[in-house]
C-alpha cells in the first residue's frame, strides 16, 4: 500500500512501527548493559528526555489520566491496540511504563529469554492478577496448584481462603528444599507451581532449578516470588522460572514510600493452560485483557518513587546484606536468644541451597539480603518484653526497610491464619523477625542488646 492509498487508520499505524522499531533497538542496546547501569538510567536516555521530558534528567511524572487523540483515525487505531497508546491511566502510563521497563530487564539480566513487566497496586494483587487466569474454570474439573507452605500470610489468605472459593484447590509443599516433595502432589489437574523464596519470615528456600524443570516436564509454569531477595541478588527467570512475582512495597522499595507490586514473565513460558497467545508474552497479555478489567493500577507517583529505589539496588542489597550478617553473628552468640535463622549462617541447614540462588549481581559474592528471624528463648510474654524495649529499631508490620524494623509474626502478619497454619508454617509466639536496615550494624547491635538485658 502506498501512503497515497492509505486511509488515515493505516497512516497511523505506519507511522507508530517506525516508532516501535527504534523503540525496539533502543531496548536491544540497554539490554546490554550491566545490571547497575539498567538500574540507574532504564529506558530514559538522552534521546528519551529531549523528547518528552523537556530535558530532565529523571523521569517525568505523568499523572494524566487519558491521552488525546488528534483524530478519530488515531483514535481507533489506538483503541483497538493497532500502536503504542498510553489511552487510559488504569492501563498505561508513561511513567509506569519506564519503571515496567526496568523491572523487566533487571528481571531478565543474564537470562537468554526476554520478558515483560506489569506494575500492580500491590504485592498481592500481583500474585492475584498472575495466578488468575492459570485457574480458569474450563468445564467442571478440579483444580489444584502447588505452592511451598512457608509464603507471605496474605498469600497463604489468598491461597487458602479465595482461590478456595473459586474451585481451586492449594496443595503445601511442607519441605519445598526436597525436590522429591513436589512431584506426588502434582497430577492432571495442577495448573502451576508457587515457591516464595526466601520466604517471610522462614527464609525456607527451593532449587529453582529443579523445580522449573519439575514444572515443564508437567507442562506446567514456576512462579517465584523473590521480593525478599530482589533481582540485585536473585534472577529466578534465570534459572528457568515462568513468572516472576514481586511486592514492591518491601525490600524493591526500601524507602517505604509506596505499597506497590510488579510481574515480570519470561516471552514463550511454558504453560500448557494457556493459549499461545497467552504464553507469547503473557505479563503484556495481562495488561491488555484481565488486568484492564480489573484494574489494580499503579500510581505514577509510586512509579516515580520506585524508579529512584531502583537505581541504587544493587547497594543497598549488599550493604544491608553484610549488616544483617554482622547482626545475626551477634545473635547467634547470644544466651538469650534460642536460635537465629538466617542464610547467611553457615549452620543453617539451608545455607548451601542459598548460595547457589543468592549472590550480589555482578560481582558474584554470597549474600543472603536482610531479612532474619530469631527465636528467644522464654515465653511469649519474654519476647514481648524484648520487643518493647527496643528504642530505635521500629517495630512495624514491615519488612525490607532501609531502616531496620522488627515483628512479631505470631501476633502480626501470621495472626490470622491461626494456631494450625502458623505451625505448618514454623511460627512460634516467641519469633521475632527483623530485617536489618543500612545504620550502621554497631548501633543496631546496641538496640538489640538492651532490649534482650530486659528479659
Ligand atoms: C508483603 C509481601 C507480599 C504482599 O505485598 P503487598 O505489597 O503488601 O501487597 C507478597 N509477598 C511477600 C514475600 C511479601 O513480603
Amino acid at each position: 500500500m502506498t501512503t497515497a492509498t492509505m486511509n488515515g487508520v493505516d497512516r497511523y499505524i505506519e507511522a507508530a512501527r517506525a516508532a516501535t522499531a527504534k523503540r525496539a533497538e533502543l531496548r536491544a542496546r540497554v539490554r546490554k548493559l550491566r545490571f547497575d547501569t539498567i538500574a540507574v538510567h532504564g529506558m530514559y536516555g538522552l534521546e528519551e528526555a529531549f523528547a518528552g521530558g523537556q530535558g530532565g534528567i529523571v523521569e517525568p511524572i505523568f499523572p494524566s489520566t487519558s491521552q488525546a487523540y488528534r483524530d478519530s483515525d488515531e483514535m481507533e487505531a489506538a483503541l483497538s491496540y493497532r500502536i503504542p497508546t498510553w489511552c487510559y491511566s488504569r492501563i498505561h502510563n508513561p511513567t509506569v511504563f519506564y519503571l515496567e521497563e526496568t523491572l523487566a530487564l533487571l528481571e531478565s539480566y543474564g537470562c537468554a529469554a526476554d520478558a515483560t513487566g506489569l506494575c500492580t497496586s500491590s504485592g498481592m494483587s500481583a500474585i492475584k492478577q498472575a495466578i488468575e487466569p492459570l485457574v480458569a474454570r474450563r468445564g467442571n474439573e478440579p483444580i489444584n496448584f502447588i505452592s511451598t507452605a512457608q509464603v507471605y500470610g496474605g498469600t497463604f489468605q489468598l491461597f487458602n481462603l479465595r482461590m478456595a472459593e473459586r474451585g481451586a484447590e492449594v496443595r503445601w509443599v511442607t519441605e519445598p528444599w526436597k525436590i522429591e516433595a513436589w512431584e506426588p502432589l502434582i497430577d492432571e489437574h495442577t495448573r502451576f507451581l508457587y515457591a516464595e523464596m526466601p520466604s517471610n519470615p522462614q527464609q525456607a528456600c527451593t532449587d529453582l532449578e529443579a523445580a522449573a524443570e519439575l514444572a515443564h516436564s508437567h507442562g506446567l509454569p514456576l512462579i517465584v516470588d523473590a521480593t525478599v531477595a530482589t533481582p540485585a541478588l536473585m534472577r529466578p527467570l534465570a534459572h528457568g522460572a515462568d513468572i516472576v512475582v514481586h511486592s514492591l512495597s518491601k525490600t524493591a522499595g526500601a524507602g517505604g514510600n509506596a505499597i506497590a507490586g510488579g510481574i515480570v514473565a519470561r516471552h514463550g513460558l511454558t504453560a500448557r493452560h494457556l493459549d499461545d497467545d497467552q504464553r507469547a508474552d503473557y505479563a503484556l497479555w495481562l495488561k491488555l485483557w484481565p488486568f484492564r478489567d480489573s484494574g489494580p493500577c499503579m500510581t505514577p507517583i509510586s512509579a516515580h518513587y520506585l524508579l529512584n529505589e531502583m537505581r541504587t539496588l544493587r547497594l543497598k542489597m549488599a550493604q544491608m546484606s553484610q549488616n544483617t550478617m554482622v547482626v545475626a553473628r551477634y545473635l547467634a552468640d547470644h544466651p538469650k536468644i534460642e536460635r537465629v535463622d538466617y542464610l547467611g549462617l553457615e549452620h543453617h541447614p539451608l545455607h548451601e541451597l542459598a548460595s547457589r540462588y543468592m549472590k550480589v549481581v555482578d560481582d558474584e559474592t554470597p549474600a543472603y539480603g536482610h531479612l532474619m528471624s530469631f527465636i528467644i528463648r522464654g515465653s511469649a510474654a519474654d519476647a514481648r518484653v524484648f520487643f518493647d524495649g527496643l528504642q530505635r529499631t521500629f517495630r512495624a508490620t514491615d519488612l525490607g526497610r532501609i531502616k531496620s524494623v522488627a515483628t512479631i509474626p505470631a501476633i502480626s502478619t501470621h495472626q490470622q491464619q491461626g494456631e494450625e497454619g502458623r505451625r505448618l508454617a514454623g511460627i512460634p509466639p516467641t519469633m521475632v523477625r527483623l530485617c536489618v536496615g543500612a545504620e550502621h550494624p554497631a548501633d543496631t547491635i546496641d538496640d538489640l542488646d538492651q532490649a534482650l538485658a530486659q528479659i
